[in-house]
């Protein structure tokens, strides 16, 4: 359960997710203030002859972060490259990629907080200045000699914002929150991905997959798939909601989308911890999962659903988060 944002997307799903990816502006549902000013902001540059500012996203998995970096390459008409944080290295692979790039040309580095520091060091200059530092020999007779970049545009992603440090952050000239998305927007994509997989799905069926996928666009794709693949062998390929309900609870997603981790967070933290406080180090390791995992993939929705509340203490589970796991919350708890 650890890779659940992952799980199912190598291999025979690849292809699928980018062809499930929208291409421009438009057919982004969602995110409406960020494509409000990703907009103006593209529109401006483009007027300019100029290329863009560089531009953090931060939030969960699967909320649409590559994808966006995407359509503004295709929007502003240039190439992107995209890498990880935890994919580089050597400050070294940094110059190269970095001396690789076009003029406009957008970077896009996932997990940028995980970027080492010496790496994060060929950034500042490339990003300030477009430039990098080279050193050319060793010892007494070393010296650094600059190497101009063209402007090019870093899109970073992270799922935390405050893991990133200062002067990186800093550098950054525009930094968007990416939110889950609505009921709507998720019926909206899901109806959007079942036309590009030729699967017919009424609006009651496509709203009980979004309410089930938990506010991300990458789980309502996922979601689909599995009920087109359930639909398939248990109803000649017909989607409807009977046919969702069904393949959602075989898949153990309850009926607000939290699947089984979620439901071993809530019910370990009720049954262990007394509905808690509890430290996110103790939680991940009586459930036995790790750490960041719980904090960036399962808490920020849980929390969403006002089913655990973060406190100086440590996290608890509050009234609703009881009642969605068919408990009643003791009388004497001040959760
Ligand atoms: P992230 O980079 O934040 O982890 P991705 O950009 O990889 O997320 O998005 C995951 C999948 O969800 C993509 O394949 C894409 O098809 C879909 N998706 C994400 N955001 C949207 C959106 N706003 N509209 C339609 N589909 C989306």
């Amino acid at each position: 359960s650890k890779n659940m944002m992952d799980a199912g997307f190598t291999g025979e799903d690849a292809g699928v997710e980018s062809s499930l990816r929208p291409k421009s502006l438009d057919k982004y549902i969602g995110q409406e203030k960020i494509k409000k000013s990703l907009k103006i902001y593209i529109e401006a540059a483009k007027e300019r002859g100029d290329s863009l500012d560089h531009i953090l996203f931060y939030g969960p998995p699967g909320l649409g972060k590559t994808t966006l970096a995407q359509i503004m390459a295709h929007e502003m008409g240039v190439n992107i490259k995209i890498t990880s944080g935890p994919a580089i290295e050597k400050p070294g692979e940094m110059a190269a990629i970095l001396n690789s790039l076009q003029e406009g040309d957008i970077l896009f580095v996932d997990e940028i907080h995980r970027i080492s520091r010496q790496v994060e060091e060929v950034l500042y200059p490339a990003m300030e200045d477009f430039a990098i530092d080279i050193m050319i020999g060793k010892g007494p007779t070393a010296r650094s000699i600059r190497l101009d970049l063209p402007r090019f545009t870093l899109v970073g992603a992270t799922t935390r914002a405050g893991m990133l440090s200062a002067p990186l952050r800093d550098r950054f000239g525009m930094i968007h929150r990416m939110e889950f998305y609505n009921e709507k927007e998720l019926s909206q994509i899901i109806i959007q991905s079942a036309r590009v997989l030729g699967i017919e799905v009424g609006e009651e069926s496509a709203i009980e997959m979004a309410r089930r996928s938990r506010g991300t666009p990458r789980l309502a794709n996922r979601t689909l798939k599995r009920v087109r693949d359930y639909a398939q062998v248990r109803n000649n390929g017909i989607v409807s909601i009977d046919i969702v309900r069904e393949a959602l609870n075989l898949l153990e997603v309850d009926d607000m989308g939290l699947d089984h981790t979620d439901h071993e967070i809530l019910k370990t933290m009720i049954e262990k911890f007394g509905g808690g406080p509890v430290g996110l180090d103790t939680l991940a390791a009586a459930i036995g999962e790790d750490a960041g995992t719980i904090e960036d993939v399962y808490e920020p929705y849980l929390i969403k659903c006002g089913f655990i509340n973060r406190t100086p203490r440590g996290r608890m589970v509050t009234q609703p988060g009881y009642e969605q796991m068919g408990l009643k919350m003791p009388e004497d708890s001040d959760n």
